[in-house]
């Protein structure tokens, strides 16, 4: 499967993948770090860990879903983040780190609280950057579950919300049966396969291409 653009998380390669899902383009997540076995030697070094590929399922949607990705490239820039990839940190909702993982403040030790915008700690009123100590103490990948915060993904909830993607959206993506490949375009959301009668889901379907699993 051809890999179409890479994020530093889950959840920005399934907003990635689900713009293209979309517009009608059959799109999977993966976890360069499981797929690592499948690359040639020496491939993999200087990969940042924990990167995410969005690939196309249908080498014939290639040229659309590269459009689609610089349209989305176009209207999110980010400037100054980190990477290209990386939305503001300071709009990060920290609540949803563990506990442990809110770092003390380093003049006077209190740990400081969830607020990725304060600048100054509570206690001792020095200068802060909460996001920052957290990386520094436990890496970008400890901030995962804030990026996650309010995507329906199968990240944050296990499963993507039942109305996503819509009916005409799932008949018009080329998903094929699971046991015999038969095409399922323009086919209901879930039933029996024309071909060999076996049951298919298409949200499933989306939702184990979106897991990265
Ligand atoms: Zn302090
Ligand atoms: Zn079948």
């Amino acid at each position: 499967m051809p890999i179409l653009a890479r994020y530093p998380t889950h959840a920005q390669a399934i907003d990635a993948a689900r713009a293209l899902i979309d517009e009608g383009v059959l799109a999977a997540v993966s976890n360069a770090m499981l797929n690592r076995g499948e690359w040639l030697p020496g491939m993999n070094v200087g990969r940042p860990p924990g990167e995410f590929h969005v690939t196309v399922i249908e080498p014939t949607q290639l040229d659309l879903a590269r459009a689609i990705i610089r349209q989305l490239a176009e209207v999110q820039p980010v400037a100054g983040a980190p990477s290209d990839n990386w939305p503001d940190p300071h709009d990060l909702d920290l609540t949803k780190l563990p506990p442990q993982n809110l770092p003390p403040c380093p003049n006077c030790g209190t740990t400081l609280p969830p607020d990725a915008a304060l600048t100054a700690c509570p206690s001792c009123a020095e200068p802060v950057d909460v996001v920052e100590l957290i990386v520094t103490q436990h890496g970008p990948e400890a901030l995962e579950p804030c990026y996650a915060a309010g995507h329906p993904s199968a990240t944050s909830t296990g499963v993507t919300e039942p109305t996503w993607p819509t009916d005409e959206t799932l008949a018009s993506l080329p998903l094929t049966c699971p046991a015999c490949r038969a095409p399922l375009i323009d086919l209901a959301p879930e039933g029996a396969c024309p071909a060999c009668a076996n049951p298919y889901n298409k949200r499933a379907m989306i939702d184990r291409l979106l897991a990265a699993e």
